[in-house]
Protein backbone atom coordinates (compact mmCIF):
# COMPACT_ATOMS: atom_id res chain seq x y z
CA UNK A 1 0.00 0.00 0.00
CA UNK A 2 2.93 2.83 -0.97
CA UNK A 3 0.74 3.92 -3.94
CA UNK A 4 -0.02 7.06 -4.09
CA UNK A 5 -2.23 6.10 -6.84
CA UNK A 6 -3.55 2.80 -5.58
CA UNK A 7 -7.25 2.21 -4.92
CA UNK A 8 -9.32 -0.26 -3.39
CA UNK A 9 -12.57 -1.76 -4.98
CA UNK A 10 -15.17 -3.36 -2.46
CA UNK A 11 -17.85 -5.22 -3.96
CA UNK A 12 -20.93 -5.43 -1.30
CA UNK A 13 -22.58 -8.46 -1.61
CA UNK A 14 -24.84 -8.52 1.45
CA UNK A 15 -27.77 -7.71 -0.50
CA UNK A 16 -27.69 -10.47 -2.92
CA UNK A 17 -29.66 -13.43 -2.56
CA UNK A 18 -31.26 -15.93 -4.27
CA UNK A 19 -34.97 -15.30 -4.67
CA UNK A 20 -37.75 -15.22 -6.82
CA UNK A 21 -37.93 -13.54 -10.10
CA UNK A 22 -41.15 -11.92 -8.91
CA UNK A 23 -39.79 -10.01 -6.26
CA UNK A 24 -38.61 -7.21 -8.12
CA UNK A 25 -41.67 -6.40 -10.00
CA UNK A 26 -43.78 -7.29 -7.03
CA UNK A 27 -42.42 -4.15 -5.80
CA UNK A 28 -42.48 -1.84 -8.55
CA UNK A 29 -46.19 -2.90 -8.84
CA UNK A 30 -47.19 -2.18 -5.52
CA UNK A 31 -46.42 1.37 -5.94
CA UNK A 32 -47.74 1.81 -9.49
CA UNK A 33 -50.93 0.27 -8.60
CA UNK A 34 -51.13 3.20 -5.69
CA UNK A 35 -54.57 5.27 -6.88
CA UNK A 36 -55.43 3.61 -9.47
CA UNK A 37 -58.97 2.86 -10.54
CA UNK A 38 -58.47 -0.63 -11.68
CA UNK A 39 -55.34 -1.78 -9.66
CA UNK A 40 -55.29 -5.21 -11.30
CA UNK A 41 -55.23 -4.22 -14.87
CA UNK A 42 -52.23 -2.15 -13.86
CA UNK A 43 -50.55 -5.49 -12.41
CA UNK A 44 -51.43 -7.16 -15.28
CA UNK A 45 -49.78 -5.14 -18.00
CA UNK A 46 -46.54 -4.72 -15.83
CA UNK A 47 -46.38 -8.32 -15.70
CA UNK A 48 -47.46 -9.07 -19.50
CA UNK A 49 -45.12 -6.28 -20.61
CA UNK A 50 -41.95 -8.10 -18.41
CA UNK A 51 -42.39 -11.45 -18.98
CA UNK A 52 -42.03 -10.49 -22.65
CA UNK A 53 -38.41 -9.11 -21.90
CA UNK A 54 -37.81 -11.43 -19.41
CA UNK A 55 -39.86 -14.71 -18.73
CA UNK A 56 -41.78 -15.12 -15.34
CA UNK A 57 -41.83 -18.85 -14.38
CA UNK A 58 -45.38 -19.95 -14.14
CA UNK A 59 -45.08 -21.28 -10.58
CA UNK A 60 -44.13 -17.77 -9.75
CA UNK A 61 -47.18 -16.32 -10.88
CA UNK A 62 -49.81 -17.31 -7.51
CA UNK A 63 -47.09 -15.26 -5.17
CA UNK A 64 -46.84 -11.93 -7.62
CA UNK A 65 -50.24 -10.20 -5.91
CA UNK A 66 -49.81 -11.25 -2.47
CA UNK A 67 -45.74 -10.64 -2.52
CA UNK A 68 -47.29 -6.86 -3.63
CA UNK A 69 -49.75 -6.60 -1.14
CA UNK A 70 -47.22 -7.56 0.89
CA UNK A 71 -44.61 -4.79 0.17
CA UNK A 72 -47.22 -2.49 0.89
CA UNK A 73 -47.88 -3.60 4.36
CA UNK A 74 -43.82 -3.54 5.17
CA UNK A 75 -43.89 -0.11 3.22
CA UNK A 76 -47.08 1.21 5.38
CA UNK A 77 -45.31 -0.27 8.69
CA UNK A 78 -41.70 1.29 7.85
CA UNK A 79 -42.73 4.46 7.24
CA UNK A 80 -44.73 4.67 10.26
CA UNK A 81 -42.21 4.09 12.99
CA UNK A 82 -39.98 5.65 10.99
CA UNK A 83 -42.29 9.11 11.64
CA UNK A 84 -41.70 8.45 15.29
CA UNK A 85 -37.83 9.53 14.71
CA UNK A 86 -38.39 11.75 12.36
CA UNK A 87 -42.43 12.99 12.74
CA UNK A 88 -41.48 16.29 9.99
CA UNK A 89 -40.70 14.09 6.98
CA UNK A 90 -43.84 14.11 5.54
CA UNK A 91 -42.20 12.47 2.57
CA UNK A 92 -41.59 8.97 4.67
CA UNK A 93 -45.05 8.48 4.81
CA UNK A 94 -46.10 9.54 0.79
CA UNK A 95 -47.23 5.73 0.21
CA UNK A 96 -49.32 5.40 3.74
CA UNK A 97 -52.16 6.69 2.98
CA UNK A 98 -52.64 5.43 -0.97
CA UNK A 99 -51.03 1.99 0.15
CA UNK A 100 -54.09 1.61 3.23
CA UNK A 101 -56.58 2.46 0.54
CA UNK A 102 -54.95 -0.37 -2.06
CA UNK A 103 -54.85 -2.66 1.03
CA UNK A 104 -58.07 -2.03 2.21
CA UNK A 105 -59.85 -2.35 -1.88
CA UNK A 106 -57.89 -5.91 -2.19
CA UNK A 107 -59.31 -7.54 0.17
CA UNK A 108 -62.32 -7.24 -1.06
CA UNK A 109 -60.40 -8.83 -4.32
CA UNK A 110 -60.17 -12.70 -5.43
CA UNK A 111 -56.66 -13.90 -5.15
CA UNK A 112 -57.88 -16.79 -8.04
CA UNK A 113 -59.81 -13.94 -10.30
CA UNK A 114 -56.15 -11.44 -10.30
CA UNK A 115 -54.21 -15.18 -10.70
CA UNK A 116 -56.40 -16.03 -13.57
CA UNK A 117 -56.37 -12.77 -15.29
CA UNK A 118 -51.76 -13.03 -14.51
CA UNK A 119 -52.14 -16.35 -16.58
CA UNK A 120 -53.70 -14.70 -19.44
CA UNK A 121 -51.83 -11.54 -19.66
CA UNK A 122 -48.78 -13.67 -19.63
CA UNK A 123 -50.00 -16.39 -22.32
CA UNK A 124 -50.41 -19.57 -19.89
CA UNK A 125 -52.83 -21.72 -20.56
CA UNK A 126 -56.76 -20.66 -18.41
CA UNK A 127 -55.83 -23.60 -16.14
CA UNK A 128 -52.80 -24.50 -13.68
CA UNK A 129 -51.59 -26.99 -11.52
CA UNK A 130 -53.30 -25.10 -8.09
CA UNK A 131 -55.44 -22.84 -9.11
CA UNK A 132 -57.45 -21.57 -11.55
CA UNK A 133 -60.42 -23.78 -13.31
CA UNK A 134 -58.82 -27.19 -12.54
CA UNK A 135 -57.46 -25.86 -9.10
CA UNK A 136 -61.35 -24.80 -8.12
CA UNK A 137 -62.71 -27.99 -8.85
CA UNK A 138 -59.69 -29.81 -6.44
CA UNK A 139 -61.41 -26.71 -4.18
CA UNK A 140 -64.34 -28.41 -4.76
CA UNK A 141 -63.57 -31.92 -4.94
CA UNK A 142 -61.12 -30.70 -0.65
CA UNK A 143 -64.74 -29.53 -0.05
CA UNK A 144 -66.49 -32.70 -0.71
CA UNK A 145 -63.72 -34.41 1.31
CA UNK A 146 -63.43 -32.37 4.33
CA UNK A 147 -67.19 -32.93 4.60
CA UNK A 148 -66.81 -36.75 4.38
CA UNK A 149 -64.55 -36.27 7.52
CA UNK A 150 -66.19 -34.05 9.24
CA UNK A 151 -69.51 -36.67 9.26
CA UNK A 152 -67.53 -39.58 10.04
CA UNK A 153 -65.19 -37.79 12.75
CA UNK A 154 -67.22 -35.21 14.49
CA UNK A 155 -70.70 -36.99 14.06
CA UNK A 156 -73.23 -36.60 11.49
CA UNK A 157 -75.36 -34.02 12.83
CA UNK A 158 -72.72 -31.23 13.95
CA UNK A 159 -74.54 -27.96 12.01
CA UNK A 160 -72.85 -26.63 9.58
CA UNK A 161 -74.32 -23.80 7.47
CA UNK A 162 -74.99 -23.27 3.78
CA UNK A 163 -75.80 -26.23 1.03
CA UNK A 164 -72.43 -26.31 -0.62
CA UNK A 165 -70.41 -25.36 2.86
CA UNK A 166 -67.68 -22.50 2.90
CA UNK A 167 -64.05 -23.77 3.89
CA UNK A 168 -62.85 -20.59 5.84
CA UNK A 169 -59.13 -20.22 6.74
CA UNK A 170 -58.41 -17.10 7.62
CA UNK A 171 -60.41 -13.96 9.50
CA UNK A 172 -59.38 -10.31 9.52
CA UNK A 173 -61.56 -7.41 10.66
CA UNK A 174 -65.17 -7.77 9.26
CA UNK A 175 -63.65 -10.58 6.34
CA UNK A 176 -63.67 -14.23 5.98
CA UNK A 177 -61.23 -16.12 3.95
CA UNK A 178 -62.16 -18.96 1.79
CA UNK A 179 -59.69 -21.59 0.75
CA UNK A 180 -58.83 -19.72 -2.53
CA UNK A 181 -58.47 -16.53 -1.42
CA UNK A 182 -61.68 -15.36 -2.13
CA UNK A 183 -62.73 -12.28 0.20
CA UNK A 184 -66.37 -12.61 2.11
CA UNK A 185 -67.81 -9.74 4.17
CA UNK A 186 -69.44 -10.69 7.03
CA UNK A 187 -72.59 -10.38 8.19
CA UNK A 188 -73.68 -12.54 10.38
CA UNK A 189 -70.23 -13.30 12.57
CA UNK A 190 -71.66 -11.79 16.20
CA UNK A 191 -68.77 -13.91 18.16
CA UNK A 192 -65.85 -11.79 16.53
CA UNK A 193 -67.62 -9.17 18.10
CA UNK A 194 -64.37 -6.55 17.78
CA UNK A 195 -63.56 -8.22 14.76
CA UNK A 196 -61.77 -11.61 13.23
CA UNK A 197 -58.08 -11.76 14.55
CA UNK A 198 -58.22 -8.42 15.90
CA UNK A 199 -54.40 -7.95 17.16
CA UNK A 200 -55.21 -7.29 21.06
CA UNK A 201 -57.13 -9.77 21.84
CA UNK A 202 -54.51 -12.19 20.21
CA UNK A 203 -51.78 -10.26 21.65
CA UNK A 204 -53.68 -10.41 25.41
CA UNK A 205 -54.36 -14.37 24.62
CA UNK A 206 -50.68 -15.13 23.44
CA UNK A 207 -49.03 -12.80 26.28
CA UNK A 208 -51.27 -14.53 29.10
CA UNK A 209 -50.91 -18.22 27.36
CA UNK A 210 -47.37 -17.82 27.64
CA UNK A 211 -47.40 -16.51 31.60
CA UNK A 212 -49.50 -18.82 33.11
CA UNK A 213 -52.89 -20.49 31.97
CA UNK A 214 -54.17 -22.64 35.25
CA UNK A 215 -57.16 -24.32 36.41
CA UNK A 216 -59.60 -21.36 38.92
CA UNK A 217 -58.01 -22.82 42.29
CA UNK A 218 -55.45 -19.89 42.81
CA UNK A 219 -56.17 -16.70 43.63
CA UNK A 220 -55.41 -14.48 40.28
CA UNK A 221 -55.59 -11.01 39.24
CA UNK A 222 -56.96 -11.83 35.58
CA UNK A 223 -60.69 -12.86 36.44
CA UNK A 224 -61.27 -10.27 39.46
CA UNK A 225 -60.00 -7.63 36.89
CA UNK A 226 -62.63 -8.77 34.62
CA UNK A 227 -65.51 -9.54 37.09
CA UNK A 228 -64.81 -6.31 38.31
CA UNK A 229 -65.33 -4.67 34.89
CA UNK A 230 -67.62 -6.36 33.56
CA UNK A 231 -69.88 -5.86 36.70
CA UNK A 232 -69.22 -1.77 36.49
CA UNK A 233 -71.23 -2.55 33.07
CA UNK A 234 -74.44 -3.66 35.15
CA UNK A 235 -76.84 -1.79 36.95
CA UNK A 236 -77.12 -2.43 40.84
CA UNK A 237 -77.62 -4.72 42.22
CA UNK A 238 -76.01 -7.13 39.77
CA UNK A 239 -72.06 -7.54 41.18
CA UNK A 240 -71.53 -11.10 41.80
CA UNK A 241 -70.02 -12.86 38.32
CA UNK A 242 -69.47 -16.50 37.58
CA UNK A 243 -66.92 -16.85 34.80
CA UNK A 244 -67.95 -19.83 32.95
CA UNK A 245 -66.93 -21.55 29.27
CA UNK A 246 -70.06 -20.75 27.09
CA UNK A 247 -73.08 -19.18 26.62
CA UNK A 248 -74.92 -22.55 27.56
CA UNK A 249 -73.03 -23.38 30.43
CA UNK A 250 -73.88 -19.32 31.82
CA UNK A 251 -77.37 -20.63 31.14
CA UNK A 252 -76.92 -24.27 32.50
CA UNK A 253 -76.03 -22.27 35.76
CA UNK A 254 -78.24 -19.18 35.98
CA UNK A 255 -81.07 -22.57 36.09
CA UNK A 256 -79.16 -24.05 39.21
CA UNK A 257 -78.89 -20.71 40.60
CA UNK A 258 -82.65 -19.66 39.99
CA UNK A 259 -83.64 -23.21 41.24
CA UNK A 260 -81.69 -22.35 43.98
CA UNK A 261 -82.73 -19.26 44.87
CA UNK A 262 -86.67 -19.96 44.66
CA UNK A 263 -86.53 -23.64 45.18
CA UNK A 264 -89.05 -23.91 41.95
CA UNK A 265 -88.35 -26.14 39.26
CA UNK A 266 -90.87 -25.06 36.49
CA UNK A 267 -90.41 -22.75 33.95
CA UNK A 268 -91.75 -19.81 31.21
CA UNK A 269 -89.94 -19.52 28.38
CA UNK A 270 -90.82 -16.79 25.13
CA UNK A 271 -92.12 -19.56 21.70
CA UNK A 272 -89.11 -20.16 19.04
CA UNK A 273 -86.59 -19.62 21.63
CA UNK A 274 -82.97 -20.90 22.01
CA UNK A 275 -81.08 -21.22 24.90
CA UNK A 276 -78.44 -23.73 24.46
CA UNK A 277 -77.28 -27.43 24.06
CA UNK A 278 -77.37 -28.88 27.04
CA UNK A 279 -79.92 -31.47 28.05
CA UNK A 280 -81.94 -28.87 30.04
CA UNK A 281 -81.99 -26.18 27.91
CA UNK A 282 -83.06 -27.99 24.87
CA UNK A 283 -85.91 -28.41 27.38
CA UNK A 284 -85.90 -24.54 27.78
CA UNK A 285 -86.05 -23.88 24.07
CA UNK A 286 -89.20 -24.13 21.82
CA UNK A 287 -86.72 -23.61 18.90
CA UNK A 288 -85.38 -27.00 19.76
CA UNK A 289 -87.70 -29.25 21.19
CA UNK A 290 -90.50 -28.34 18.75
CA UNK A 291 -88.57 -28.33 15.79
CA UNK A 292 -87.39 -30.95 13.53
CA UNK A 293 -86.75 -34.00 15.57
CA UNK A 294 -87.56 -32.20 19.08
CA UNK A 295 -89.02 -34.22 21.43
CA UNK A 296 -91.44 -31.49 22.14
CA UNK A 297 -92.37 -29.46 25.21
CA UNK A 298 -91.37 -31.28 28.90
CA UNK A 299 -94.75 -30.85 31.30
CA UNK A 300 -91.75 -28.33 33.55
CA UNK A 301 -92.02 -25.64 30.61
CA UNK A 302 -94.60 -23.43 29.71
CA UNK A 303 -94.55 -21.35 26.71
CA UNK A 304 -95.65 -17.66 26.14
CA UNK A 305 -96.33 -15.76 22.93
CA UNK A 306 -93.68 -14.52 21.06
CA UNK A 307 -94.22 -10.74 21.36
CA UNK A 308 -93.99 -10.38 17.64
CA UNK A 309 -96.10 -7.05 16.28
CA UNK A 310 -95.66 -7.74 12.65
CA UNK A 311 -97.70 -11.35 12.99
CA UNK A 312 -98.88 -11.32 16.19
CA UNK A 313 -102.53 -10.48 18.00
CA UNK A 314 -101.15 -6.62 18.47
CA UNK A 315 -99.29 -4.38 16.05
CA UNK A 316 -96.83 -1.77 15.80
CA UNK A 317 -99.53 0.65 15.91
CA UNK A 318 -100.57 -0.45 19.74
CA UNK A 319 -99.15 1.40 22.45
CA UNK A 320 -100.05 -1.12 25.15
CA UNK A 321 -99.41 -4.02 22.85
CA UNK A 322 -96.09 -4.79 25.32
CA UNK A 323 -98.76 -5.34 28.41
CA UNK A 324 -101.42 -6.85 26.23
CA UNK A 325 -98.85 -9.90 25.22
CA UNK A 326 -97.23 -10.00 28.60
CA UNK A 327 -100.81 -11.12 29.48
CA UNK A 328 -99.55 -14.60 28.26
CA UNK A 329 -97.54 -14.98 31.01
CA UNK A 330 -100.42 -15.54 33.66
CA UNK A 331 -101.76 -18.55 31.74
CA UNK A 332 -98.04 -19.85 31.98
CA UNK A 333 -97.86 -19.06 35.46
CA UNK A 334 -101.20 -20.23 36.29
CA UNK A 335 -100.78 -23.67 34.22
CA UNK A 336 -97.84 -23.83 36.70
CA UNK A 337 -99.47 -23.23 40.02
CA UNK A 338 -102.82 -25.21 38.81
CA UNK A 339 -100.26 -28.27 38.85
CA UNK A 340 -99.01 -27.73 41.92
CA UNK A 341 -95.72 -26.60 40.13
CA UNK A 342 -93.20 -23.29 41.35
CA UNK A 343 -91.92 -21.23 38.70
CA UNK A 344 -87.94 -20.64 39.33
CA UNK A 345 -87.65 -18.52 36.52
CA UNK A 346 -88.49 -16.77 32.99
CA UNK A 347 -85.75 -16.84 30.77
CA UNK A 348 -85.75 -14.63 27.78
CA UNK A 349 -84.08 -12.52 25.49
CA UNK A 350 -84.59 -8.79 24.65
CA UNK A 351 -84.24 -9.18 21.46
CA UNK A 352 -85.41 -13.12 20.31
CA UNK A 353 -82.76 -13.95 17.69
CA UNK A 354 -84.31 -17.52 16.89
CA UNK A 355 -87.73 -15.58 16.61
CA UNK A 356 -86.26 -13.87 13.98
CA UNK A 357 -84.66 -10.55 15.50
CA UNK A 358 -88.37 -9.58 16.98
CA UNK A 359 -87.83 -6.12 19.08
CA UNK A 360 -89.95 -6.93 22.30
CA UNK A 361 -92.74 -4.12 22.47
CA UNK A 362 -92.61 -1.23 25.04
CA UNK A 363 -93.35 -2.34 28.19
CA UNK A 364 -93.32 -6.15 27.73
CA UNK A 365 -90.58 -7.35 30.09
CA UNK A 366 -91.68 -4.45 32.69
CA UNK A 367 -94.85 -6.31 32.95
CA UNK A 368 -93.68 -9.90 32.19
CA UNK A 369 -91.02 -9.29 34.51
CA UNK A 370 -93.79 -8.10 37.23
CA UNK A 371 -96.07 -11.22 37.34
CA UNK A 372 -92.68 -13.52 37.11
CA UNK A 373 -91.88 -12.28 40.39
CA UNK A 374 -95.28 -12.58 41.89
CA UNK A 375 -95.15 -15.86 41.42
CA UNK A 376 -92.15 -16.18 42.91
CA UNK A 377 -89.98 -16.52 40.11
CA UNK A 378 -86.60 -15.12 39.05
CA UNK A 379 -86.35 -12.79 35.80
CA UNK A 380 -82.83 -13.80 32.98
CA UNK A 381 -82.08 -12.22 30.64
CA UNK A 382 -80.00 -13.97 28.31
CA UNK A 383 -77.98 -11.53 26.49
CA UNK A 384 -75.81 -14.31 24.49
CA UNK A 385 -76.57 -12.71 21.48
CA UNK A 386 -77.69 -9.23 21.82
CA UNK A 387 -75.22 -7.79 24.74
CA UNK A 388 -71.82 -5.99 25.08
CA UNK A 389 -73.33 -2.68 22.99
CA UNK A 390 -74.72 -4.60 19.75
CA UNK A 391 -78.00 -2.69 20.35
CA UNK A 392 -76.38 0.75 19.76
CA UNK A 393 -78.10 2.44 22.31
CA UNK A 394 -77.09 0.49 25.90
CA UNK A 395 -74.76 -2.10 26.51
CA UNK A 396 -77.10 -4.11 27.07
CA UNK A 397 -80.50 -5.24 25.72
CA UNK A 398 -82.42 -5.33 28.28
CA UNK A 399 -81.80 -1.79 29.19
CA UNK A 400 -83.65 -0.54 25.96
CA UNK A 401 -86.68 -1.83 27.79
CA UNK A 402 -85.87 -0.46 31.41
CA UNK A 403 -85.68 -3.19 33.41
CA UNK A 404 -82.96 -5.12 35.80
CA UNK A 405 -82.88 -8.54 35.59
CA UNK A 406 -82.32 -10.90 38.68
CA UNK A 407 -79.80 -12.83 36.40
CA UNK A 408 -77.64 -11.89 33.18
CA UNK A 409 -76.16 -14.58 31.06
CA UNK A 410 -73.80 -14.08 28.60
CA UNK A 411 -71.63 -15.81 26.01
CA UNK A 412 -70.49 -15.38 22.07
CA UNK A 413 -69.25 -11.99 21.98
CA UNK A 414 -67.49 -11.62 25.23
CA UNK A 415 -64.35 -13.50 24.37
CA UNK A 416 -64.32 -12.43 20.57
CA UNK A 417 -64.17 -16.42 20.50
CA UNK A 418 -62.20 -17.54 22.99
CA UNK A 419 -63.95 -20.04 24.99
CA UNK A 420 -66.21 -17.98 27.97
CA UNK A 421 -69.38 -17.15 29.12
CA UNK A 422 -70.33 -15.45 32.29
CA UNK A 423 -73.68 -15.52 34.82
CA UNK A 424 -74.26 -12.38 36.57
CA UNK A 425 -76.70 -11.67 39.49
CA UNK A 426 -77.67 -10.01 42.76
CA UNK A 427 -75.19 -10.89 46.02
CA UNK A 428 -79.02 -12.29 47.45
CA UNK A 429 -79.09 -14.98 45.09
CA UNK A 430 -75.13 -15.65 45.35
CA UNK A 431 -76.36 -16.24 48.66
CA UNK A 432 -78.94 -18.89 48.16
CA UNK A 433 -76.49 -20.58 45.82
CA UNK A 434 -74.29 -20.52 48.26
CA UNK A 435 -75.48 -23.68 50.00
CA UNK A 436 -72.75 -25.49 51.34
CA UNK A 437 -71.60 -27.38 48.60
CA UNK A 438 -68.92 -26.24 46.49
CA UNK A 439 -69.05 -24.42 43.30
CA UNK A 440 -65.92 -25.27 41.33
CA UNK A 441 -65.31 -24.83 37.62
CA UNK A 442 -61.72 -26.23 35.87
CA UNK A 443 -61.63 -23.96 33.15
CA UNK A 444 -64.24 -21.23 33.88
CA UNK A 445 -62.62 -17.83 34.02
CA UNK A 446 -59.19 -19.25 33.55
CA UNK A 447 -56.41 -16.65 33.24
CA UNK A 448 -56.26 -16.84 29.34
CA UNK A 449 -60.35 -16.51 28.86
CA UNK A 450 -60.17 -13.80 30.75
CA UNK A 451 -57.46 -12.38 29.01
CA UNK A 452 -59.70 -11.85 26.28
CA UNK A 453 -62.27 -10.78 27.84
CA UNK A 454 -60.54 -7.86 29.42
CA UNK A 455 -58.85 -7.02 25.85
CA UNK A 456 -62.77 -7.28 24.29
CA UNK A 457 -64.11 -4.93 26.83
CA UNK A 458 -60.97 -2.32 26.67
CA UNK A 459 -61.36 -2.45 22.64
CA UNK A 460 -65.56 -2.01 23.09
CA UNK A 461 -64.56 0.90 24.92
CA UNK A 462 -61.14 2.52 22.92
CA UNK A 463 -62.86 2.15 19.68
CA UNK A 464 -66.02 3.29 20.32
CA UNK A 465 -68.12 0.22 18.75
CA UNK A 466 -71.51 0.56 21.29
CA UNK A 467 -71.44 4.03 19.55
CA UNK A 468 -70.54 2.82 16.07
CA UNK A 469 -73.23 0.00 16.40
CA UNK A 470 -75.89 2.89 17.13
CA UNK A 471 -73.94 4.76 13.61
CA UNK A 472 -73.98 2.13 10.96
CA UNK A 473 -76.98 0.02 12.46
CA UNK A 474 -78.95 2.93 11.56
CA UNK A 475 -77.36 3.06 8.26
CA UNK A 476 -78.05 -0.59 7.80
CA UNK A 477 -81.89 -0.23 9.08
CA UNK A 478 -82.29 2.71 6.62
CA UNK A 479 -80.93 0.94 3.93
CA UNK A 480 -82.93 -2.21 4.52
CA UNK A 481 -86.24 -0.32 5.03
CA UNK A 482 -85.78 1.41 1.54
CA UNK A 483 -85.06 -2.18 -0.09
CA UNK A 484 -88.55 -2.71 2.11
CA UNK A 485 -89.96 0.43 0.54
CA UNK A 486 -88.84 -0.93 -3.49
CA UNK A 487 -89.37 -4.81 -3.52
CA UNK A 488 -92.01 -6.61 -2.34
CA UNK A 489 -90.73 -9.49 -1.36
CA UNK A 490 -89.44 -7.70 2.09
CA UNK A 491 -92.20 -7.23 4.34
CA UNK A 492 -90.90 -6.17 8.38
CA UNK A 493 -87.55 -4.58 8.61
CA UNK A 494 -86.79 -4.47 12.50
CA UNK A 495 -83.73 -5.32 15.43
CA UNK A 496 -81.85 -2.53 17.19
CA UNK A 497 -78.37 -1.80 16.37
CA UNK A 498 -76.38 -4.47 14.44
CA UNK A 499 -78.80 -7.11 15.25
CA UNK A 500 -81.26 -6.45 12.03
CA UNK A 501 -84.03 -8.64 10.44
CA UNK A 502 -86.23 -8.37 7.34
CA UNK A 503 -88.66 -10.97 6.48
CA UNK A 504 -89.10 -12.10 3.25
CA UNK A 505 -93.13 -12.76 2.52
CA UNK A 506 -94.75 -13.80 -0.57
CA UNK A 507 -97.49 -11.47 -0.14
CA UNK A 508 -98.29 -8.36 2.21
CA UNK A 509 -101.66 -9.25 3.10
CA UNK A 510 -100.72 -12.51 4.29
CA UNK A 511 -97.15 -11.83 5.33
CA UNK A 512 -96.55 -15.54 4.25
CA UNK A 513 -92.91 -16.61 4.71
CA UNK A 514 -91.29 -16.68 1.28
CA UNK A 515 -88.73 -19.41 2.56
CA UNK A 516 -87.54 -20.56 -0.79
CA UNK A 517 -86.65 -16.78 -2.29
CA UNK A 518 -84.97 -15.86 0.95
CA UNK A 519 -83.03 -18.53 0.22
CA UNK A 520 -82.10 -17.70 -3.40
CA UNK A 521 -81.22 -14.26 -1.64
CA UNK A 522 -78.42 -15.60 0.92
CA UNK A 523 -76.98 -17.42 -2.09
CA UNK A 524 -77.02 -14.75 -4.21
CA UNK A 525 -75.63 -12.77 -1.76
CA UNK A 526 -73.11 -15.21 -0.95
CA UNK A 527 -71.82 -15.83 -4.51
CA UNK A 528 -71.42 -12.02 -4.66
CA UNK A 529 -68.96 -12.09 -1.65
CA UNK A 530 -71.69 -11.11 1.15
CA UNK A 531 -72.75 -13.62 4.14
CA UNK A 532 -75.43 -13.48 6.27
CA UNK A 533 -78.15 -16.50 7.40
CA UNK A 534 -81.69 -16.84 7.27
CA UNK A 535 -83.53 -17.12 10.30
CA UNK A 536 -86.83 -19.69 10.74
CA UNK A 537 -85.60 -19.88 7.00
CA UNK A 538 -87.31 -16.29 5.86
CA UNK A 539 -85.54 -13.34 8.47
CA UNK A 540 -82.74 -12.25 6.75
CA UNK A 541 -80.49 -11.56 9.59
CA UNK A 542 -77.76 -9.15 9.78
CA UNK A 543 -75.02 -8.76 12.71
CA UNK A 544 -71.76 -8.44 11.70
CA UNK A 545 -69.09 -7.56 13.86
CA UNK A 546 -69.26 -4.08 15.63
CA UNK A 547 -66.31 -2.56 13.50
CA UNK A 548 -68.33 -2.68 10.28
CA UNK A 549 -67.94 0.61 8.17
CA UNK A 550 -70.26 2.71 6.65
CA UNK A 551 -68.30 1.90 3.55
CA UNK A 552 -69.08 -1.82 4.12
CA UNK A 553 -73.08 -1.19 4.71
CA UNK A 554 -73.61 0.51 1.90
CA UNK A 555 -72.01 -2.14 -0.23
CA UNK A 556 -74.06 -4.66 1.54
CA UNK A 557 -77.28 -2.79 0.67
CA UNK A 558 -75.86 -2.88 -2.68
CA UNK A 559 -75.71 -6.34 -3.35
CA UNK A 560 -78.95 -6.97 -1.81
CA UNK A 561 -80.59 -5.18 -3.61
CA UNK A 562 -78.96 -6.29 -6.75
CA UNK A 563 -79.98 -9.76 -5.90
CA UNK A 564 -83.55 -9.34 -4.15
CA UNK A 565 -84.21 -7.07 -7.84
CA UNK A 566 -83.64 -10.95 -9.75
CA UNK A 567 -84.94 -12.85 -6.89
CA UNK A 568 -87.96 -10.53 -6.96
CA UNK A 569 -88.30 -10.76 -10.80
CA UNK A 570 -88.29 -14.84 -10.73
CA UNK A 571 -90.87 -15.22 -7.79
CA UNK A 572 -91.49 -17.56 -5.16
CA UNK A 573 -90.52 -20.69 -6.74
CA UNK A 574 -89.09 -23.92 -5.70
CA UNK A 575 -85.55 -24.18 -5.00
CA UNK A 576 -83.69 -25.53 -8.23
N1 LIG B 1 -78.45 -18.36 24.29
C1 LIG B 1 -78.70 -17.82 23.08
C2 LIG B 1 -79.70 -16.73 22.94
C3 LIG B 1 -78.00 -18.29 21.97
O1 LIG B 1 -78.24 -17.76 20.76
C4 LIG B 1 -77.04 -19.32 22.14
C5 LIG B 1 -76.23 -19.84 20.97
N2 LIG B 1 -76.73 -19.60 19.72
C6 LIG B 1 -76.82 -19.84 23.42
C7 LIG B 1 -77.54 -19.32 24.46
C8 LIG B 1 -75.83 -20.94 23.65
O2 LIG B 1 -74.52 -20.49 23.51
P1 LIG B 1 -73.34 -21.51 23.16
O3 LIG B 1 -73.59 -22.07 21.81
O4 LIG B 1 -72.09 -20.65 23.24
O5 LIG B 1 -73.30 -22.54 24.21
Amino acid sequence: MDGESSSLGIIDFEDLSWSWLVGDLAISAAYMMLGQEDPVRVLTSMAKGYHAVSSIPEKELPALWPLAKLRLCVSITMAAKERTLDPGNEYISVSTGPGLDLLRRAQRISGDEVLGRLRKACGFSATSIQMGGAGAKERSDGREELSRRRRESLGPNLSLSYRTPLHIVRGAGRYLFESGGRALLDGVNNVPHVGHSHPKVVDAVALQMRLLNTNTRYLNEAPLAFAEDLASTLPDPLSVVFLVNSGSEANELALRLARAHTEGSDWVVLDAAYHGNTGALVDLSPYKFGGKGGPGKPSHVEVATLPDRYRGEWGYDDPDAGAKFAADLDRCLQTISSRGGKAAGFLAEAIPGCGGQVVLPPGYLESAYKKARAAGAVCIADEVQVGFGRVGTHFWAFETQGVIPDIVTMGKPIGNGHPLGAVVTTPAIAASFDSGMEYFNTFGGNPVACAAGNAVLAIIQEEGLQENALRTGKVLLDGLQELAEKHALLGDVRGLGLFLGAVCIRDSETKEPAVNSADRVLYGCLSRGLSFKTTMGSVITLTPPLTVTVEEIDRAIAILDEVITTVGREGETDVG
